[in-house]
Formats: C-alpha cells, sequence, structure tokens
C-alpha cells in the first residue's frame, strides 16, 4: 500500500480523532526509524516516551519472544510469575506497598482515584473531591478526563463526573485552600508533560504534601510521563523534597507494550478489596515479561547518571540557539520554548521534513523526548538540525 491508499483507507476506516504526520514507519532500532520510501529519522519522541531504551531494545524483544513462545495470557483468575515478580520491583523501587496492573496509564489513574475516594469515604467523606493542576493532563477515561481540566470543559462529552477542582500551576494558596477535608486526593503530574513540559515547584510538591496530610488525603503523582527512567532517576519523585502516597505509572514501563501500573505504600495498599478493581488483560505474562527487560535495563545507576548528563548536555546546546527562549523540564524530558515570533508548528513540520521527529504540544513549545540510551553524535545531530530549522524559519 502506498502511503496516499493508506491515508484513504485510514479517513474511510478510522475514527478521525488523530491528526496523523504523512509518514508510514515500516522498521525502528534504537533512536532511528525508517519510513516506507527508506528515509531515515532521529527519533526525538520515542511514542510520546513508550519507547524509551530505544526501538526495539534487543532485551526486551528477546522477553517478549520467549514470553510469547511459552505463555501469553491466563486472566487474573491464576498467577503468574512475571506479574507478581513485576509488582515486587516496582514495589521495592518505590512506595513499598501494592501494586493494581492495568493496560494504560488512563486505567492506572482510575485505580489510583478509585483508591482515592474509597479511602475518603472510611474517614466519613460523602462527597470527595480530586484536586489538580490546570492544566493537567491524566487520561481519556472519565474519571481521568475529569481530572484533565482542559479536556473536561468538552460539553459535548458531558456530564463530568463530579468533585474534580484545579488550581494554577504552583500557585501555592490557591492549592492549600482548595485541599480541606472533604478532599481525597491531589492528583498532579511532577513534571506537566502534555501542557509543554512544566515542572511542579518544589515549594508546590512540598505543599500539596503538607495539606495532603493536615487534612488526610493522598498525594497521588502521575508518573505516567516522568517515570522509568525519564528524568535520570527510576521516579521523578525521588528527585524531589517528597514522597507521594500512590504513583501511577504506564508509557515506557513496557517499553512498547501495553501495561500501567498503580503503586502504593504500605497502607494505601489494602483499600482496595475483592469486587472493587479489575481488568481482564491487566498484568499478562507477555506485557510483564516486556516490563521486568525494561526495569532491569532501566534501573541501573550508570544509565541514570547518562540520561541526566545527556540532559543537561542537550538543554546547554539548545539555550545557545538563536530563537530558543527557554528549555524547561529534567533529564530526558525538555520542552523548548521558542521565541514568541516563531510558529512552533511549522518548526515541528520543517523538522520531520530533515528527519527529525519531536513534537509540538503547545502553540510556541517543542518537545524532546529522545531515547534514554541517546548517544552524543545523536544529540549534536538533533540540536543542529533544530538550529537550522529554527533558522530556516527566522529568515522566510
Ligand atoms: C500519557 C499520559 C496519561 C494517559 O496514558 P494512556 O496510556 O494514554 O491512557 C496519563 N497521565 C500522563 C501524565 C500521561 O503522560
Amino acid at each position: 500500500m502506498t502511503l496516499a491508499d493508506l491515508q484513504a483507507k485510514e479517513e474511510r476506516y478510522l475514527m478521525q480523532t488523530y491528526r496523523r504526520a504523512p509518514v508510514e514507519f515500516v522498521r525502528g532500532e534504537g533512536a532511528l526509524l525508517w519510513d516506507s520510501e527508506g528515509k531515515e529519522y532521529l527519533d526525538f519522541l520515542t511514542g510520546i516516551s513508550v519507547c524509551s531504551l530505544g526501538h526495539c531494545h534487543p532485551a526486551v524483544v528477546e522477553a517478549v519472544r520467549d514470553q510469547a513462545q511459552r505463555l501469553m495470557h491466563t486472566s487474573n483468575l491464576f498467577y503468574t510469575e512475571p506479574m507478581v515478580r513485576l509488582a515486587e520491583r516496582l514495589s521495592e523501587s518505590s512506595l513499598g506497598g501494592r501494586v493494581f496492573f492495568s493496560n494504560s496509564g488512563t486505567e492506572a489513574i482510575e485505580c489510583a482515584i478509585k483508591i482515592a475516594r474509597k479511602q475518603a469515604h472510611r474517614r466519613g467523606v460523602e462527597s470527595p473531591e480530586i484536586v489538580s493542576f490546570e492544566r493537567d493532563f491524566h487520561g481519556r477515561t472519565y474519571a481521568a478526563l475529569a481530572a484533565t481540566p482542559n479536556l473536561a470543559e468538552n460539553v459535548a462529552l458531558g456530564p463530568m463526573l463530579e468533585g474534580f477542582r484545579s488550581v494554577p500551576l504552583n500557585d501555592v494558596g490557591a492549592l492549600r485552600d482548595a485541599v480541606y477535608e472533604n478532599t481525597a486526593a491531589v492528583l498532579i503530574e511532577p513534571i506537566q508533560g502534555e501542557a509543554g513540559i512544566y515542572p511542579v515547584s518544589d515549594e508546590a510538591l512540598v505543599a500539596a504534601r503538607a495539606a495532603c496530610d493536615e487534612t488526610g488525603a493522598l498525594l497521588i503523582l502521575d508518573e505516567i510521563q516522568t517515570g522509568v527512567g525519564r528524568t535520570g532517576s527510576l521516579w521523578a519523585y525521588q528527585q524531589t523534597p517528597v514522597r507521594p502516597d500512590l504513583l501511577t505509572s504506564a508509557k515506557a514501563l513496557g517499553g512498547g507494550m501495553p501495561i500501567g501500573a498503580c503503586v502504593t505504600t504500605p497502607e494505601a495498599g489494602n483499600v482496595l478489596e475483592p469486587g472493587d478493581h479489575g481488568s481482564t488483560f491487566a498484568g499478562g505474562a507477555l506485557a510483564s515479561a516486556a516490563a521486568l527487560a525494561v526495569l532491569d535495563a532501566v534501573d541501573d545507576p550508570e544509565l541514570l547518571r547518562g540520561v541526566r548528563e545527556r540532559g543537561t548536555a542537550l538543554r546547554e546546546a539548545l539555550m545557545e540557539l538563536d530563537g530558543v527562549r527557554e528549555v524547561r523540564g529534567r533529564g530526558l524530558m525538555l520542552g523548548v520554548g521558542l521565541d514568541e515570533a516563531i510558529d512552533a508548528a511549522a518548526v515541528g513540520a520543517g523538522l520531520l521534513e530533515r528527519g527529525l521527529i519531536v513534537n509540538v504540544p503547545e502553540p510556541g513549545t517543542l518537545r524532546l523526548l529522545p531515547p534514554l540510551t541517546v548517544d552524543p553524535p545523536q544529540i549534536e545531530r538533533a540540536v543542529t538540525l533544530i538550529g537550522e530549522s529554527l533558522l530556516s524559519y527566522a529568515t522566510r
């Protein structure tokens, strides 16, 4: 099928919920992708931070191949070892409690919201509320959607779930005012990803933690984008002054296989009981085997140090470019704020032409999520391409 054929059939047969770039990818290896015409691309988006170890990482491929030929799925009515080992690994590397598996990020959020609401009911709260930051992104199922203020405004999808409110990012006073005895949880991303890479300040994190401790609310950190090494530690919260009660993971966790997880502290690990939650696919042997291979590779001090060092190198090189106003984020999760006169969407499209994949989450911002294994020459190549693209835009 040619690209034109694909585009015509996609339009005929797929619900038109995405605006896709006119490229068909057919192969990937490490930081590189190739399209159906043989053109090579440097991938600084990695499937929105899913293929964080690079495309087709040999250990992940081997784990999937090995598990697929032995056993793919049995349901949660039985025991399988990959799931149990993965839960142990997630718990011991973070909050020390229990894990609920899901198949996506938004479902991990659903689990966290269920825990928070149930915990609040146990305290006698009748109408529990969840507080998030404006422009947070937590997913697209209805509870996660209600906690995603921008998208929850879409009245055509209403009515929305009740009991959600939001305050401006890093507004400590507003956050403190919003959290009171009816608050079940503060649910926030440590660094807003979809909004364009906006970090939560340490001050706001400390205030959120304190407000939760004073009221009995749970602090939920959505690490679906920031987790699994992206910021230079296994979990982003580990580089902040706070520890959450719940954390959610997905995206990079499966290295390309769909899997999500909600991880608790020991105290929050017994809130959900039989009948409260479930999933047919979740924690399946295939996805769990892939995730174990991912954690084997990522939970490595040397790799994580590399993420921090390369993140710093990338940030500093970007700051040198004409047209770059600021660089936000941590590790290899960077938002490049462009000068006001520059049309970021045009720059993004130009970069795709030149063979560099980035994305443009909002006007004025390029989002960079390169593989954690990206090497210094690839960083140099990306910076050169971005510099050229900004220059060609400025001279037009
Ligand atoms: C991607 C993302 C989600 C949703 O994950 P899905 O797997 O698309 O459901 C939720 N929260 C954050 C922070 C994300 O980046």
